[in-house]
């Protein structure tokens, strides 16, 4: 079965929204191991909709439709779908109901226009929606199979999940499991180095690198009938990269550093206090983001003024203009002055120049400095990052929680 994803909508060719939903369903089909050729992008326009239709049934068997299904008359696809299979839209009382319910519960009167929404194609399946008004559709006709999802993703993603994935699976043959192993601390071509003979050899699982700023992912991707053999396979593929490279491994597929961090400073009982120049409030900000933070998270200090390093965290103004406020000496001076002033175990504490401006021959942009401090030691690191002020900030917060992940 080859698959065909049709995602409708002008604001897609204005470019006004990215069409995340089509990556969302590649992915999925690559990972059920459904075929896909083609992805097509279309405005709302039935002319050209039913052109789009016409091209995916000649080269595909299932086609699955993202947007178009609101109840505003720019919204098109299931009018153009069942006009395009030759079915006529009659009244479902059961969506109708689930519709004038999903006004109810937030107490405001169902407009008219919704009622649109109710008329699905005569015997087309019915995918309950709970996160919007629009009902999802699969038709079965003529040998095809038209999926229908909502354009918003929050509600086409769990449809999909809970609905669509169950459906597909039938067409599925081999799929593809895999897994990836997140390094930070490490590049791209030092993984390469440690694993040439793996990466050259490779046929069944292969492996792809994939560097992101001041990280890298590794990929090990198989194809197989059976779960256990797939699962057997990536686990001794990790097992094997492990042994060379653990320490640099921070985590698994969608694992982020700071939930790392945080589930460790939790696991030791550690409190921890940052403070942040270059960074805004960045570190705190990944950070708390983390279920659990509080468990772990004393406070953070925001003190990108010299008055406020001086006044908050007690940096001698000597030092300040003898190094400057982006050096070691610095560093070390605001974490040991995080941690006085706070009820933490540990400080952290990153001093740096983000760029554009500010740089200098010997303190080029990008230049960084981390300080750490527990009660009995005080030290810090030096980074030297490129690239645009977000991007050294965001390689700033990774290489901070990295240090506190050890
Ligand atoms: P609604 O009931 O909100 O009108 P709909 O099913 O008619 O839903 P659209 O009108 O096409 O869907 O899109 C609604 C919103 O959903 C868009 O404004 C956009 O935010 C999001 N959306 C639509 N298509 C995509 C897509 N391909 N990728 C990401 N987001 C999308
Ligand atoms: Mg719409």
């Amino acid at each position: 079965m080859i698959s065909e994803v049709i995602s409708v909508g002008t604001e897609l060719l204005l470019g006004q929204i990215l069409n995340t939903n089509s990556q969302y369903l590649a992915q999925k089909l690559a990972e059920l191991g459904i075929d896909l050729y083609f992805q097509t992008t279309v405005g709302d326009n039935m002319e050209r909709l039913k052109i789009a239709i016409d091209t995916a049934v000649k080269r595909a068997d299932i086609l699955i439709f993202t947007g178009g299904l609101g109840p505003t008359s720019d919204d098109i696809t299931k009018e153009a779908v069942a006009d395009y299979f030759g079915l006529t839209l009659v009244l479902d009382e059961d969506v109708l109901r689930r519709i004038e319910k999903f006004f109810e519960r937030r107490q405001v009167n169902m407009p008219e226009i919704n009622k649109k929404q109710a008329y699905v194609p005569e015997g087309a399946k019915v995918l309950h929606n709970k996160n919007g008004t629009a009902p999802g559709l699969i038709i079965e006709k003529d040998g095809k199979i038209a999926i229908l999802l909502p354009g918003p993703p929050f509600e086409m993603q769990p449809m999909f999940e809970e609905q669509v994935l169950p459906y597909l699976e039938r067409f599925s043959k081999q799929k593809i499991y895999s897994r990836v192993l997140k390094f930070v601390g490490i590049g791209e071509s030092s993984i390469e180095e440690a694993l040439k003979d793996l990466i050259l050899s490779q046929t069944d699982p292969t492996l792809a690198l994939y560097a992101k700023p001041f990280e890298v992912e590794l990929r090990i991707t198989t194809k197989k009938e059976s779960e256990e053999i797939a699962k057997s396979l990536l686990q001794s593929m990790e097992d094997r990269i492990r042994e060379r490279l653990g320490e640099y491994i921070y985590g698994v597929d969608g694992q982020l550093l700071e939930e790392v961090v945080v589930s460790l400073l939790a696991e030791k009982r550690l409190k921890v206090s940052i403070a942040e120049s270059c960074t805004g409030g960045l570190i705190c900000n990944k950070i708390t983001n983390v279920p659990g933070a509080s468990e772990v998270f004393d406070r953070g200090f925001i003190v990108y003024s010299n008055e406020a390093k001086m006044k908050l965290l007690g940096v001698p103004e000597q030092v300040l203009k003898e190094y400057g406020a982006v050096s070691s000496q610095t560093a070390k001076y605001m974490a040991q002055g995080a941690l006085s002033n706070s009820l933490a175990h540990i400080a952290l504490s990153v001093t740096g120049i983000a760029g554009p401006g500010g740089g200098s021959e010997t303190k080029p942009v990008g230049l960084v400095y981390i300080g750490i401090a527990t009660k009995d030691n005080c030290e810090s690191f030096e980074f030297r990052f490129s690239g645009d002020r977000l991007r050294i900030k965001d390689m700033t917060s990774k290489a901070a929680l990295n240090i506190l992940r050890k």
